[in-house]
């Protein structure tokens, strides 16, 4: 089918094999792709035609916003790049956002007036991928998850069909968009609710020598704080300039009342580690840049995972730290949760293990001649320890494509919930290239 067969309609720019613009047009965050075809989509109509492209070819779609995720990467298929759609466009608090834009941006035209709305903490990561998935950011403890500010949605479903989806229209479907991923339908416009903001406290620590005690003052401080405050610890290797060698926590308090920032840090402080920044930022400027993707050294394997903790507790942490030191190259991250984020009740959006006040993440890179066979199993079996820990699992985080993953991911009761949203949105499982709900009882395939 050409672009000339798509007489219904318009379809976007339809990009293959051999096109002109085929090398950057198959290109995501963090590799090459190799679909079948990729379609720019730059209207509602154009997303709508690209579907009947795609269904007219018999092909899976890959719905790509932000184009941080791995699914990219899956070959075959339809990329439907919705980039073009990254509209901002502000009345009062509520703020529409088009299917493609980037959160970056969005803090920045945000800023300006005095607003703000929970993301993620990388600039160039999508609005789509991160919200439909959950969306851990610098002020989940004040305000949420992204998509707890998710009030509506503009989505194109499978069969073409533009639903304006609130939580009086489709109350299903809306709460299914908080956390249950791309499975129902582009998403060509969120609405959100933003929140007041005139700036934000950022400091940055070093930690120089063992982190277990220093990580547990940190555990018993957040278990105490004002849900402004944020933090994230995160023991790296030399990556990028964004993220410096060795172990640091950052810490995100939502407004700029330094003081209160200080005296919640202050037991912190007191244990040893070096403040390295401490001040009142504009919230753009505290979202990171993401490292530049090098075709040359393609994401090497990750043996690790990550986790919802219910509790902290000191084994976790040891395990975590142990983790760290046991792999050179690897990485290890808590971040806390709490706050607001506990406050939704489990069955209010799709998101797993509300009652969580930690995330945690641990992996060593499978970096040929750095992991052998049982250096491999040993960090695969450390891992599984701390795993063993939780209550959920964090998709957004699971850069793994097994189309088996969901069932990790959602409990029994909300994926017969997401099911039976996908069976009546996508019956035919035309959006497959996400962490998948099956659209058969049950979450299994029909
Ligand atoms: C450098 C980096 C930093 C990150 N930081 C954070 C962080 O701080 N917090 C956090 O929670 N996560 C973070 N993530 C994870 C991130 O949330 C996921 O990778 C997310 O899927 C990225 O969304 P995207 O739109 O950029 O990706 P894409 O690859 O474009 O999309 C991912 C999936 O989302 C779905 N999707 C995207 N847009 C739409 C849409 N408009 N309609 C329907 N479906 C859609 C599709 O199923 C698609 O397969 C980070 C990832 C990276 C690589």
């Amino acid at each position: 089918m050409s672009n000339d067969d798509l007489s219904d309609g318009a379809v976007g720019t339809v990009i293959r094999p051999g096109d002109p613009e085929w090398e950057s047009a198959r290109r995501f965050h963090s590799g090459i792709g190799s679909p079948a075809a990729v379609i720019r989509a730059a209207t509602v109509d154009d997303v709508r035609g690209a579907l009947r492209y795609a269904s007219a070819e018999r092909l899976d779609v890959m719905i790509r916003g932000g184009g941080h995720s791995a699914w990219g990467g899956v070959p075959g298929g339809l990329t439907l790049d919705i980039s073009a759609l990254d509209d901002i466009e502000v009345d009062g608090t509520r703020v529409r956002l088009g299917g493609g834009a980037l959160w970056g941006p969005v803090a920045h035209v945000l800023a300006e007036r005095g607003l703000g709305i929970s993301s993620g903490d990388t600039a160039s990561v999508g609005v789509g991928g991160l919200t439909l998935g959950g969306g851990i950011g610098w002020m989940v403890r004040a305000w949420g998850l992204a998509c707890d500010q998710l009030v509506g949605a503009q989505l194109v479903t499978a069969r073409g069909d533009v639903l304006e989806v609130t939580d009086a229209s489709h109350p299903e479907l809306l709460w299914a968009l908080r956390g249950g991923g791309g499975n129902f339908g582009v998403v060509t416009r969120f609405d959100f609710e933003a929140h007041a903001l005139d700036g934000v406290v950022h400091a940055v620590y070093g930690l120089d020598g063992d982190a277990r005690p220093i990580l547990r003052v940190l555990r018993d401080l957040l278990a105490q704080a004002p849900r402004e405050l944020t933090v994230t610890y995160m023991d790296v290797p030399a990556m990028d300039p964004n993220a410096p060698a060795g172990a640091t926590i950052t810490a995100v308090w939502a407004g700029t009342d330094e003081d209160a920032a200080r005296a919640a840090l202050a037991p912190l402080a007191a244990a040893g580690v070096s403040e390295l920044e401490f001040g009142v930022q504009a919230y753009p400027d505290v979202l990171l840049e993401a490292p530049e993707f090098d075709p040359e050294q393609p994401m090497p394997g990750f043996v690790g995972g990550n986790t919802l903790l219910r509790d902290l507790d000191d084994d976790a942490i040891d395990r975590l730290v142990t983790f760290r030191e046991q792999n050179p190259a690897s990485v290890a991250f808590l971040r806390s949760l709490g706050g607001a984020f506990g406050d939704v009740s489990q069955g209010d959006s799709a998101f797993p293990s509300r009652d969580a006040s930690w995330f945690a993440m641990a992996g060593a890179f499978d970096i040929p001649g750095m992991l052998d066979d049982d250096a491999r199993a040993a960090a695969e079996s450390a891992w599984a320890a701390i795993e063993a820990k939780g209550t959920g699992v964090y998709g957004n985080f699971v850069p793994s494509t097994d189309d088996t993953f969901a069932e990790r991911i959602y409990s029994p009761e909300t994926m017969a919930r997401l099911s039976a949203v996908k069976r009546q949105w996508d019956p035919g499982n035309v959006f497959c290239r996400n962490h998948n709900i099956k659209p058969g009882p049950d979450g299994h395939p029909v």
